[in-house]
């Protein structure tokens, strides 16, 4: 049978078997299309069914989280973690809180992360998990109260060689503080078994900044492989969280211009530049919305989303040379995407995961934009998550410059591996496939070296 027969056969039973998970569909889509040159060069993946394998996770735990609000209500929302391959590591991944979280959008995050950790190097598997449970507009009490519960059932399947979740949407510092407390309480073990832990207790510096600033470094180290550089390029980032806010810092850093950030709400276009401090305040601090900025920055344009260009995004409105997708999934589409290239956009780079729509990515390439795929250019986080256990593990603790340099070497390796795998398929600055090709053969062969037994 044909590798494109075979892959489109795995896609179907895919579709079939698991209904309703579009992300998830497309995500897989994405991953084994560009998987087809490796296929046919190698025969080994189809003799050994490795599509119908990989695109199954090898657990997945769905649980009632119950907690009490401040009113004395009990409130009820879904849990999961998706254990979905382990043949290079312990499972590692973050959880989401957000309302629009389901089991197919956990799957996709979960999917494209059994690839992102085996690009960085280091032997660590793939996971994801969440709740539908919404953190915004909730008291410190009920964070708690959702967390303890959350954590009371998760505890039993994950461990610091098992399973090591981390942030994500909706999870940060104070989420994560609160799960680590009741997961000590329940095992009475202090071990890595999170990531993105407090200073005080275990937490890694340079945790905090390493997916914004990885992502950054991703991006210099294209521009550079084709003779560019980031020094005096406009910049629009999407989002304002995590990944937002340290990719603004390290574009200032490494003397580009920010100009846009955005939320759930609306977008902020400040023609001088983010301002970094009022977005620190505002984000970090007061956990308020971006109408907060143009408070303190009348001269900055605040654009809510109902006046947002129809089918289209504010931020990538605004013409730029650079383009960092930072918030969420399908955030730039193809409308989105001609825009772009009509004002004369050189990179897109994802912070997100999945944020370009495949039609969208379809055309930034043919128009020769480069493009940096969210498992390879948002990968710094996850990786330095890992260095967070190798400091656990061994009781140590690194200064912010150790990890950030090691960070940078990450980031690079990434970049070369995509690429060298890129031009061995004879796709020059395809770091789509070269991405794709690279973490999919390291998991690949390591299934084949384990086995086709399942868990016993
Ligand atoms: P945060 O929760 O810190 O921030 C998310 C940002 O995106 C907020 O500004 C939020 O706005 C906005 N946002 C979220 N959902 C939507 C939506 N449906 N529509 C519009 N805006 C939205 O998350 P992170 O910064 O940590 O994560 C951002 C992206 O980066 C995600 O795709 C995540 O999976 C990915 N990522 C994160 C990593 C990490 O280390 N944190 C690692 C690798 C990838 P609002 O506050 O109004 O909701």
């Amino acid at each position: 049978m044909s590798a494109k027969k075979r892959i489109d056969e795995v896609l179907a039973t895919t579709m079939y078997s698991t209904p309703g998970q579009a992300e998830f569909y497309q995500a897989v889509d994405e991953v084994l299309q560009t998987l087809e040159p490796l296929l046919q060069k190698d025969k080994k993946y189809t003799d050994n069914n490795i599509l119908s394998r990989i695109v199954i996770p090898e657990r997945q735990i769905i649980f009632r989280v119950c907690w009490i609000d401040d009113k004395g209500v009990i409130q009820t929302n879904i849990g999961y973690r998706v254990q979905f391959n382990s043949a290079i590591g312990p499972y590692k991944g973050g959880l989401r809180l957000h309302p629009t979280v389901n089991l197919g959008i956990i799957k996709f995050l979960g999917f494209e992360q059994i690839f992102k950790n085996s690009l960085t190097g280091l032997n660590i598997g793939g996971a994801k998990g969440g709740s539908n449970f919404d953190p915004k507009g909730k008291s410190d009490n009920e964070v708690m109260r959702f967390c303890q519960s959350f954590m009371t059932e998760l505890s039993k399947y994950i461990g610091e060689t098992i399973d090591v979740p981390a942030g994500d949407i909706g999870t940060g510092g104070r989420e994560i503080g609160y799960m680590y407390g009741q997961y000590k309480r329940i095992t009475n073990r202090f071990e890595g078994v999170l990531t993105g832990k407090g200073l005080n207790w275990g937490g890694s510096l340079a945790r905090t900044e390493a997916t914004g600033f990885g992502s950054v470094y991703f991006a210099d180290n294209f521009l550079r492989k084709v003779g560019n550089g980031l020094e005096g390029k406009v910049a629009t980032v999407s989002g304002s969280g995590n990944v937002a806010i340290y990719t603004i810092q390290k574009l200032y850093e490494l003397g580009a211009k920010p100009v846009t950030c955005s939320d759930s709400r609306g977008t902020i276009y400040h023609k001088d530049g983010i301002n970094l401090d009022s977005l620190h305040l505002i984000k970090e601090v007061n956990r308020a919305s971006l109408t907060e900025y143009v408070k303190a920055h009348p001269d900055a344009e605040y654009i809510p989303v109902s006046e947002y260009p129809k089918d289209a995004h504010a931020v990538w409105a605004v013409p730029c040379d650079l383009a960092f997708p930072s918030a969420t999934q399908n955030e730039l589409n193809l409308n989105d995407a001609k825009t772009l290239v009509k004002n004369g956009c050189i990179l897109v780079n994802e912070g997100a995961n999945m944020p370009t729509t495949p039609d969208a990515i379809e055309y930034l390439m043919a128009n020769k934009v480069l493009y940096s795929p969210g498992k390879a250019s948002n990968a710094g986080g996850v990786a330095t998550s890992q260095l967070e256990m190798s400091q656990d593990a061994s009781m140590e603790k690194w200064s912010f410059a150790e990890v950030d340099t090691k960070l940078q070497g990450i980031m690079k390796n990434i970049f070369n591996l995509s690429y060298e795998t890129a031009e061995e398929f004879g796709e020059e600055n395809n770091i789509m496939m070269g991405a794709n090709i690279a973490g999919f053969r390291k998991v690949a062969d390591s299934m084949l070296d384990q086995g086709a037994v399942s868990k016993i």
